[in-house]
C-alpha cells in the first residue's frame, strides 16, 4: 500500500483490539486515522453523544446496526465516521476504487445537510475519498459523469434508482458499506419500493447501518430485509 502503510496497520491492529463494551466520552479515545481527528478537532467535536458512544465502536468493528435516536442526538457523525474510517482502512480512495459507501436520506435537504457535515469533518480533515451528492438537482447526464468517481455518495432512493438502473457505466458491485438514515421518513414519505430495488443493485456482503427516530413495523420490516445480525442500540431521552 501507500505512503502510510504503517498507519494503516497500526489502525487495523487497534480497531481489532477495539473493545465495543467499553466506554468511550471523547473523539480521542477511538482508534481514528489522521484526517479523520484532525477534522474533528476543527469542527470542535470533542465528546461524542451518546448515539456515537455506542454506535461507533460497533461500526468501525464492521458491525451491522440497528440505531433509534431522537432528532438532533447526532446521528449524521454516527455513521460518517464509521465510512471514512472504515473506507481509509480499506483505502478505498480514489477513481479505481470505486463506490465504497452510499447514504440514502429521505429528501434533497437533508442529504445536502450530511454532505455539509461530510465536507466539514471529512474534506477539511484531509482525507482524499471523492464525496459526491445525488439527488436530482442537476441534469441526470451531469450526475452520470460525476458518479463515475465518486467513493461515497449522499443520495436520494428515487435519484439513486434511476442510476442504478440506466447509467451503464455506473454500478455498485464495491460498495462495502450502506446508510439508511431516517429510515422511518423514507418509508412515510412512500419510498419503501425504491429501496428495496436499490438494495438488490447491491453486493450481499456489506456492512448496513440503518438509524430511524421511531421504531415502527414497517421500520422493522425494512431492517429484516437490509441487515443482517444487527446490534440494537437505542438512545432514550434522558427523563
Ligand atoms: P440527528 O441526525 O440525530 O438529528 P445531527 O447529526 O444532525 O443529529 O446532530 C445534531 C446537532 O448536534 C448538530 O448541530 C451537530 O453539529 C451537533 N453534534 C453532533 N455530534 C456532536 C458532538 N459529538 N459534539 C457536539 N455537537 C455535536
Ligand atoms: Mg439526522
Amino acid at each position: 500500500r501507500k505512503r502510510d502503510d504503517v498507519d494503516v496497520e497500526a489502525l487495523e491492529k487497534a480497531v481489532e483490539d477495539l473493545d465495543p463494551k467499553e466506554v468511550v466520552t471523547d473523539f480521542t479515545d477511538l482508534p481514528l486515522s489522521g484526517p479523520t481527528k484532525e477534522g474533528l478537532k476543527g469542527a470542535h467535536f470533542v465528546t461524542l453523544t451518546d448515539i456515537q458512544a455506542k454506535a461507533i465502536p460497533l461500526a468501525l468493528k464492521g458491525a451491522d446496526i440497528l440505531g433509534a435516536a431522537k432528532t438532533g442526538s447526532g446521528k449524521t457523525l454516527a455513521f460518517l465516521i464509521p465510512i471514512l474510517e472504515n473506507l481509509y482502512r480499506d483505502q478505498c480512495i480514489g477513481r479505481d476504487a470505486g463506490l465504497g459507501a452510499m447514504v440514502i436520506a429521505p429528501t434533497r435537504e437533508l442529504a445536502i445537510q450530511i454532505f455539509e457535515v461530510l465536507k466539514k469533518v471529512g474534506g477539511k480533515g484531509g482525507h482524499l475519498h471523492s464525496a459526491g451528492l445525488l439527488i436530482g438537482g442537476k441534469p441526470f447526464q451531469d450526475e452520470q459523469n460525476a458518479l463515475a468517481g465518486m467513493n461515497i455518495v449522499i443520495c436520494t432512493p428515487g435519484r439513486m434508482l434511476q442510476h442504478l438502473s440506466q447509467t451503464s457505466s455506473f454500478n455498485a458491485d464495491s460498495l462495502k458499506m450502506l446508510v439508511l438514515d431516517e429510515a422511518d421518513r423514507i418509508l412515510d414519505m412512500g419510498f419503501q419500493k425504491d429501496v428495496d430495488a436499490i438494495i438488490d443493485y447491491l453486493p450481499r456482503e456489506r456492512q448496513t447501518l440503518l438509524f430511524s427516530a421511531t421504531q415502527t413495523k414497517r421500520v422493522a420490516d425494512l431492517a429484516r430485509l437490509s441487515l443482517q445480525d444487527p446490534e440494537y442500540i437505542s438512545v432514550h431521552e434522558a427523563a
